[in-house]
């Protein structure tokens, strides 16, 4: 039985409180699927601009924020990498300013610890200074270059010939931001049922009938245990299953998402005291991802990380982990292929240093020499869901779509929320507000 999950009611009163509900009522306006970061922060915004309407968010897990917005690096990022003009950018500058906000409002603890991106090769220097550029163009706040001695004032251990210096960049617990934003919808009068898996969504049969809930709510969602809920509309911000979802619908199943695991190390706690605050390398621009790099943890650890190989599980965080289906999936799909005929080098090395802690610590040690194997632990990991369109490229900014017909124009599929989603997740949330607006009259 799907459950209904709130702070006041838990065990059997959950159950019978459910149960009660769903024979006054299991109709809703709007249903959101997914209970990550994005679905849990447009359902609270969509609740809070139109309080008169029914809202329900259904997640599979049992608990919320149990997939990327629970295993990320937690950095609040400032908006520095992404193309000027683009979504990302500046969902990202808007999203990192109401994240700071929303935590000080909520008591939320985070740190704004600043970040170095270190060029440590003369030939990387060129594209440092290109970042700084882009930086400046989205508005980035306080960002400026630095020479080896000042690296070496804010990071005493870290060498480098140039660095990109980012004050406004700090570092968060997002599950507890994204039960934050929970509680909020709950207050506000929405309705979160977990354990309840979307495998199914169509027109209700009965709305032909002309009875009453039928035509208001014409739209029947199932779980995998059979489950139904009504509503009018529904938004998918369903992370690594977007493109599942979207196809269940009978919209496109392109973009694809494919997953990319990312393994993080982390520091010994004695070594803790080598990093004051983010470390990252000089991206590869050909890349989405950001590079392996240190960053502090809210709980005073120090993560290491985390690379990006690809998984053989959507939601498998061990190296072994392997879905047949999700192997599948992936193995048929000709964009994965030119993606990887694209970028086989570098696909191996990021494989091979998978497996080998002391690749890993080789890459760590161009920035902080002293780090050595015996420093270092194995740690989580998270998957991203990224999207990949049919001739190979990774999508790189967010994507929005919906169907045609009765039910496909009925739906809004968030369908690329990559990083930095979690830092934008405010942001992203009022663009879907306004989206959900605009397509469905609300
Ligand atoms: C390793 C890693 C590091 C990252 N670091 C950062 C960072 O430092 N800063 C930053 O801003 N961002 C970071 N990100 C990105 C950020 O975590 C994600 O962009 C963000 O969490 C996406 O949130 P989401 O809600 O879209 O997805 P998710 O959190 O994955 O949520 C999707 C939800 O949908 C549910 N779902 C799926 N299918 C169904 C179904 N059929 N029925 C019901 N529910 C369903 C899932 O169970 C899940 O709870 C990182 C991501 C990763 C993986």
């Amino acid at each position: 039985m799907a459950a209904l999950l709130g702070r006041r009611c838990c065990g059997a009163a959950a159950v019978a409180l459910w149960r009660a509900q769903r024979r006054q009522r299991s109709t809703f306006d709007v249903a959101v699927v997914g209970a990550g970061i994005v679905g849990l922060a447009a359902a609270r915004q969509l609740v809070l601009r139109h309080p008169a309407l029914g809202f329900a968010v259904l997640e599979k897990e049992r608990q919320l924020a149990h997939h990327q917005s629970g295993h990320n690096s937690g950095v609040i990022h400032s908006g520095i990498y992404y193309t000027p003009g683009s979504l990302k950018a500046k969902l990202c500058v808007q999203g990192a300013a109401l994240c700071y906000e929303y935590c000080d409002r909520k008591g939320i603890p985070y740190k704004q610890c600043g970040k170095l991106i270190v060029a440590v090769e003369q030939d990387e220097i060129p594209r440092l200074k290109a970042l700084y550029e882009r930086g400046l163009q989205n508005n980035v706040r306080g960002l400026k270059l630095i020479g080896a001695k000042e690296i070496q004032a804010k990071e005493p251990f870290c060498r480098g010939l140039m660095a990109l210096d980012s004050p406004y960049t700090g570092i968060v617990d997002y599950r507890q931001v994204a039960q934050s934003y929970a509680e909020d919808f709950q207050e506000a009068g929405g309705t979160i049922l977990t354990d309840f898996e979307v495998t199914d969504m169509e027109m209700a049969k009965e709305s032909s009938s002309g009875s009453e809930d039928g035509l208001q709510y014409p739209v029947v969602v199932r779980s995998s245990k059979g489950e139904e809920i009504y509503c009018r509309h529904i938004v998918t911000c369903a992370g690594l299953y977007s493109d599942r979802l979207s196809e269940i619908s009978g919209c496109s199943p392109e973009p694809r998402i494919v997953p990319f695991r990312g393994d993080y190390l982390v520091l010994k706690p004695e070594k803790c005291y080598m990093v004051k605050g983010n470390i990252y390398p000089v991206p590869n621009p050909r890349f989405p991802f950001l590079g392996f790099h240190f960053t502090p943890r809210m709980d005073g650890s120090v993560w290491l990380g985390p690379n990006a190989v690809l998984a053989f599980k959507r939601e498998g965080y061990k190296l072994f982990d392997f879905s047949a289906t999700d192997f599948l999936d992936a193995v048929l799909y000709s964009g994965l292929w030119k993606l990887v005929l694209k970028n086989l080098s570098y696909g191996l090395s990021e494989m091979y240093r998978a497996c080998f802690l002391s690749a890993q610590v080789e890459e760590l040690q161009k920035f902080i020499p002293e780090v050595t194997v015996n420093d270092v632990l194995r740690g989580p990991s998270g998957v991203r869901a990224q999207a990949l369109d049919s001739d190979g490229n990774l999508v790189d900014d967010f994507v929005f779509d919906g169907g045609t017909g009765d039910l496909g124009s009925r739906i809004l599929h968030v369908r690329n929320a990559p990083s930095p989603a979690a830092t934008s997740s405010l942001a992203i949330a009022e663009m879907i507000a306004d989206e959900v607006k605009q397509r469905f009259e609300l």
